[in-house]
């Protein structure tokens, strides 16, 4: 099959935006060995990690967290996706793991940065956008709801980044304690003020099956999910699955798990997570970085190394010159109308 469903973007977006393809980033993070690039395997249909090395358990421990970024350029019906994975995989194995949450807000804010010197350089039409549009959280089945590990992280993460809470391997759960789990995953959120994203409330003019198409994902959040590299065949087809001596898990079953759900909230709210990381976790970002005094380094940056104490420096004339870019570009953009003005009254003259 290998249709992931994108093609259908179009539908809801710009047709510039179609020939230039889309840009997404999307972030996994939580413990590690709860089945996150499995997962994002299943979702993209792409091996993003054939050389994966599993650090022995001693490694892990000493390890901080590493980042890693991988880019695969999706085609589906002549629509182009550029997608980036972002993964954590170390995450939640050391003992102190302040460190751990420190190396995943710095990539976000490093994003941000980027994209806000790239606005205002002179080349906007081409700014790559690697902003991190999501992030799926990876929750473990086996606790008793939340740990304090992931109500602390997620609430550093939630004025950053949408993040999509998940029940990791829902395979290890019953349908009864699936859905005890949520409840009382949603109920630990609430109380600990934790914004996850929220899906954006339907048009009352949409029709019938898309309304209660989002309602019922709506229901669903904490999405329950499993994942699966293997094939498997079962009445004669060949699905992804997962084997076990008394049955198959089909990940993409609706009956088995929430993984088509989670697939399809993805590709329908695509521009919706995009538009909210630009309009509320950029813009908080941003109106941070100039109240602080515009290209002022931030205590994350000083200590990521780079020349003693010349950081600062570095940062204020690059703003500077960001600063000064713009001036200019608005000249320009006067004298370009100015001059289209005048030429249209010549013309006129003329005639
Ligand atoms: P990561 O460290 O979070 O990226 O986890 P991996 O994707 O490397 O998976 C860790 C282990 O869990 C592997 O042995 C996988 O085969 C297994 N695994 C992955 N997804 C699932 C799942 O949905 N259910 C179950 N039971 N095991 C899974």
């Amino acid at each position: 099959n290998g249709y992931v469903g994108f093609a259908n973007l179009p539908n809801q977006v710009h047709r510039k935006s179609v020939k230039k393809g889309f840009e997404f980033t999307l972030m996994v993070a939580g413990e590690s060995g709860l089945g996150k690039s499995t997962l994002i395997d299943s979702l993209f249909l792409t091996d993003l990690y054939p050389d994966r090395v599993v650090p022995s358990a001693e490694d892990r421990v000493k390890r901080t967290v590493q980042l890693d970024a991988n880019t695969v350029e999706i085609e589906e019906r002549g629509v182009k996706l550029r997608l980036t994975v972002v993964d954590t995989p170390g995450f939640g194995d050391a003992i102190d793991n302040s460190d751990s949450f420190q190396q995943i807000i710095k990539y976000i804010d490093q994003q941000f940065d980027r994209y806000l010197k790239d606005e205002s350089g002179l080349n906007r039409k081409n700014i790559i956008d690697n902003r991190v549009h999501c992030c799926f959280y990876f929750i473990s089945p086996y606790g008793h709801g939340l740990k304090p590990l992931d109500i602390d992280f997620m609430k550093k993460l939630s004025n950053k980044v949408n993040i999509v809470p998940v029940i990791a391997k829902s395979d290890c759960l019953t349908i009864t304690e699936i859905k005890k789990h949520k409840t009382r995953i949603m109920e630990e959120l609430t109380s600990a003020g934790i914004r996850i994203y929220q899906l954006p409330e339907v048009d009352s003019d949409e029709d019938e099956e898309y309304k209660l198409q989002v309602a019922n994902l709506k229901h669903s959040i904490p999405f329950a999910v499993c994942g699966a590299n293997a094939m498997v065949e079962v009445a004669g087809k060949k699905v992804r699955g997962r084997q076990y001596p008394w049955g198959v898990v089909e990940v993409e079953n609706p009956e088995h798990c929430d993984f088509v759900k989670l697939r399809s909230m993805l590709i329908t709210h695509m521009q919706d997570l995009q538009e909210v990381t630009h309009d509320i976790h950029y813009e908080n970002f941003r109106s941070e970085r100039l109240a602080k005094g515009g290209g002022k380094e931030t205590a994350k940056e000083k200590t990521s190394g780079g020349a003693a104490g010349g950081g600062e420096q570095t940062d204020k004339l690059l703003a500077e010159k960001d600063e000064e870019l713009r001036r200019m570009q608005e000249m320009m953009a006067k004298l370009q109308e100015q001059i289209k003005q005048q030429s249209s009254t010549n013309l006129s003259a003329y005639n």
